[in-house]
């Protein structure tokens, strides 16, 4: 499948934010730490046409941050985007409609004081894709293709649950005719009943409009369900990537492996009872992270050498590629 969408060594700093209160609190001597965190460090990724992408990783891994920049709207510190050869943000502005966004929080992204039909039908009448006088009965086909009341196009947000409000966020991400859907945590704030529902959602409109998508969850069992392909972030850098398939029945990286001892599993033999390894330790600050490689202070099978070297994202014999000593050829 040929590459529609590319990071090239991408990395992405934030400056702390300074506060009033640090500002009094250094004029009384006190000493703040002001060095930049890198979020994302180094990716080069390449998502291809028509597949799911997942991304996975603890929080604060940097997998919504580097969303944020495939998506065009938070801009690389170094290394560049690309969507068919062009970046989607130049100067701090989306370049592009062609990829489009769904968030965790459907109530925060909705605005409280917007009917939703209008909050379906603003994107494709600022960008000339619908006239105003087709409005009410385009929002009123979305409602319908996300399973809702067409009716309910007169409504304000706060009239809906956090699932419905959830399939409006997807009807006006994919009314703009997008190529590309990120999807970042899109059923974390939802009931298990009601993630399935939504979930079932995305796969039918994926197939129906061809989407390439990327799904971005810390939920590793949500993301098999979805994807083609899965890349583990780990402190702001990809350590495995590979085939869902592989992935889950054969990981290769100590932390993806550890992701998947952590997901709570249903034991039927001779106690019934659900099982799970919690990922020893704390994800490190990205302020300063760990010597070498990174996952080394919570890794069963660290080494001296794990300690003092980093290991590169090299192929792996199952043809995706992973970062650990443990797999680099000598
Ligand atoms: Fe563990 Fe070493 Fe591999 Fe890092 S490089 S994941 S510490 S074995």
């Amino acid at each position: 499948m040929p590459e529609v969408l590319s990071a090239d060594n991408v990395s992405r700093r934030f400056s702390p934010h300074v506060t009033l209160g640090d500002r009094i609190a250094t004029m009384f001597g006190a000493k703040l730490d002001r060095r930049p965190v890198m979020a994302v460090t180094n990716v080069t990724l390449s998502v291809q046409r028509g597949e799911t992408l997942g991304l996975v990783g603890e929080s604060g891994c940097g997998k919504s941050t580097f969303g944020r920049m495939l998506a065009g709207i938070l801009e690389p510190s170094e290394g560049s985007i690309t969507l068919d050869g062009a970046p989607p943000m130049l100067h701090g502005r989306k370049t592009t409609t062609r990829i489009q966004t769904v968030f965790q929080d459907p109530f925060a992204s909705l605005n409280p004081r917007r009917r939703v039909g209008e909050t379906i039908t603003e994107g494709p009448i600022t960008h000339g894709l619908i006239w105003r006088n087709e409005a009410a009965r385009f929002a009123e086909e979305w409602l319908a293709k996300v399973g809702l009341d067409p009716a309910y196009a007169q409504r304000f947000p706060h009239q809906f649950s956090g699932g419905q409000r959830q399939r409006i966020a997807i009807a006006r991400a994919l009314a703009m005719r997008p190529e590309i859907l990120i999807c970042d945590e899109p059923v974390a704030s939802l009931d298990v009943s009601i993630q399935a529902q939504i979930l079932n959602l995305f796969l039918d409109l994926r197939q129906e409009f061809g989407l390439t998508t990327i799904f971005i969850s810390h939920d590793l069992s949500i993301v098999r369900h979805v994807s083609d392909r899965v890349a583990v972030m780990y402190l702001g850098r990809i350590v495995e990537l590979s085939d869902a398939a592989t992935l889950y029945s054969a990981p290769k990286h100590p932390y993806t492996q550890a992701l998947l001892d952590s997901v709570p599993k249903l034991s039927l033999d001779g106690n019934i009872g659900v099982t799970f390894q919690p990922i020893r330790g704390e994800l490190p600050s990205p302020l300063s992270p760990p010597s070498g490689c990174a996952f080394h202070p919570r890794c069963f099978k660290a080494t001296e050498l794990c300690a003092r070297e980093r290991p590169h994202l090299q192929p792996s014999s199952s043809g995706g590629a992973v970062a650990c000593h443990l797999f680099i050829s000598k």
